[in-house]
C-alpha cells in the first residue's frame, strides 16, 4: 500500500490538516487566503527582531507571510465547515512531510488575511487594495536574510 509512486502522488494532494477537536483529516472548502503584517509586533510575533521588523515595516508597509494561511474547512465529525488559521511547521528534516499547526482565528487576524474574503462582514477589502500594491515577499524568519 506504501508503495513508493502511490506515496509521491498522494502527497501532492494531500495536505494533513487535523480538525483540532477531532484530529482526523478535513477537507478544504475554499482556495487559501494568505497573510499579510503591517505592523512590527505581527513580524516580532513570528520570530523577527524588534529592529528588523520595524526596518522591514517602515520600508515596505506590508510583508506577506509564507507559511501561513486562513482556510475554509468541513468536517465531518464537527458535521460543519470551519475557518482556520493554519502555519506550516518546519520539521526540520525536508524529506518529511510538512506538519500544520491549525488554529482558529483571533479577531484582528482577520484584517491581516488577503483578498477578499469577509466571513465576519466587516473585513475592510478596500483598505487591503490599497497596500497590496506595495506587498513583497516574506519567506518567514529562517530566509530572512538580515545578519546584522
Ligand atoms: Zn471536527
Amino acid at each position: 500500500m506504501q508503495d513508493k509512486s502511490v506515496r509521491n502522488r498522494k502527497r501532492s494532494k494531500r495536505r494533513e490538516i487535523l480538525c483540532p477537536r477531532h484530529a482526523c483529516p478535513i477537507d478544504s472548502v475554499s482556495k487559501k487566503f494568505t497573510l499579510f503584517a503591517d505592523q512590527a509586533i505581527q513580524l516580532q510575533n513570528r520570530g523577527v527582531s524588534r529592529l528588523n521588523a520595524l526596518t522591514l515595516i517602515a520600508s515596505q508597509r506590508t510583508v506577506h507571510l509564507s507559511g501561513e494561511w486562513v482556510e475554509a474547512f468541513w468536517c465531518d465529525r464537527c458535521q460543519k465547515t470551519e475557518w482556520y488559521h493554519i502555519k506550516r511547521i518546519d520539521s526540520g528534516v525536508s524529506h518529511r512531510a510538512n506538519a500544520y499547526e491549525v488554529s482558529s482565528i483571533p479577531q484582528e487576524l482577520w484584517k491581516q488575511v488577503t483578498g477578499t474574503i469577509d466571513p465576519t462582514g466587516n473585513a475592510s477589502v478596500g483598505e487591503f487594495t490599497k497596500r497590496q500594491s506595495r506587498m513583497v515577499g516574506f519567506n518567514g524568519v529562517k530566509d530572512f536574510n538580515f545578519t546584522r
